[in-house]
């Protein structure tokens, strides 16, 4: 009883856009405590009809690329021009070793975390990037249900961040350096063939030249790569966050890959195919915490760890026998 009322609190709130609610559902969502992971599921079931309604862009790029100044520029016009809803979370997983967000950090978007349709949510803290990717995931669709038809995940381009980025995300935005080179700034090809858009940052004074430059050579580059399962080719733009050029030529191109691919329906399977993916991901580490967490198996793991690595045990037949504890 005392927990409907409290489903219906949280949901009430969050469809009228509470901030204050929409930010300790997410918590709840965050939590690992079993009660309110319970009370998450339930709120999060109730709010799906509300979800779904919006824009959801990835933004990556190497530490110091620019990319919180440039979410505080691009976010600033789309809130004000375009009357967006924007809502501002990241996927860090360097928090996870240094215990504190790097990422979403609002006094690194001060004019956004003030202005009152932007909504700046940092990471969350978590022992594996799954962990961390399925709770902004969650705050995606509370977001949604809040009225923020704007979504924005910002990760730093180093690790498997994008991946979980892009599996989440109608739109990817990959910013780089003009002159850094690919490998120097961490950059895999495979991130640069889910981009749909790649912007050189920091196209103003000295750098305006290098960054037109590098354009020409990532245009060049990108025709040698396989056409998007979108059939819309990436685009390559310049812009500076400093000057404030080239955000609206962005902005267009992230409008018109969404009208594209929702005239094509591309926009409603790829999200679908998203959503079973996320299925997936959810019973395999719900498998994976069954069984970890199953007490048989944690009196035998040790002995077993050990057995297999000094080669008394085949590593095989050790999983086939903790498997069959659990
Ligand atoms: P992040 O680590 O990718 O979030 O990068 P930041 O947004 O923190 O920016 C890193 C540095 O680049 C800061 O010193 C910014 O002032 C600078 N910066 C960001 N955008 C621009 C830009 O458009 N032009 C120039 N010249 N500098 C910029």
């Amino acid at each position: 009883m005392v927990k409907r009322f409290y489903v219906d609190q949280y949901v009430d709130r969050i469809l009228v856009g509470d901030r204050v609610v929409l930010s300790r559902a997410i918590t709840l969502a965050e939590s690992t405590l079993p009660a309110d992971q319970e009370l998450a599921q339930e709120v999060l079931q109730r709010i799906m009809p509300h979800t779904g309604n919006s824009v959801r862009v990835g933004i990556t790029g190497s530490p110091g690329v620019g990319k919180s100044t440039f979410i505080e520029v691009f976010g600033s016009l789309l809130v004000q021009e375009h009357h967006k809803k924007l809502a501002v979370l990241a996927i860090d997983p360097s928090s996870q070793r240094t215990g504190g967000s790097i990422l979403g950090d609002k006094t690194r978007m001060a004019a956004l975390a003030t202005n009152p349709n932007a909504y700046i949510r940092p990471s969350p803290a978590g022992k594996s990037l799954g962990g961390v990717a399925r709770h902004t995931r969650e705050a995606i669709l509370l977001c949604e249900a809040a009225g923020f038809n704007l979504i924005i995940i910002e990760t730093v381009g180093v690790g498997q961040s994008e991946t979980a980025v892009h599996s989440m995300v109608d739109y990817f935005l990959l910013l780089l350096l003009a002159g850094a080179g690919d490998e120097l700034q961490g950059i895999k090809k495979g991130i640069m063939e889910m981009a749909d858009c790649l912007a050189i940052t920091k196209a103003d004074g000295a750098n305006f030249l290098k960054a037109k430059q590098a354009r020409a050579e990532y245009q060049q580059a990108l025709h040698l790569y396989p056409v998007a399962a979108a059939e819309l080719a990436p685009q390559v733009q310049i812009c500076s966050a400093q000057e404030n050029t080239g955000m609206a030529e962005i902005w267009e191109a992230i409008a018109a890959y969404v009208t594209h691919t929702q005239q094509s329906h591309y926009f409603t399977q790829k999200r679908q195919e998203q959503n079973l993916y996320w299925l997936h991901q959810a019973i395999r580490s719900g498998l994976e915490d069954r069984f970890f967490s199953n007490p048989q198996v944690h009196a035998q793991l040790d002995n077993l760890k050990q057995k297999v690595a000094t080669g008394e045990l085949s590593p095989f037949l050790a999983a086939s026998q903790l498997l069959g504890l659990a």
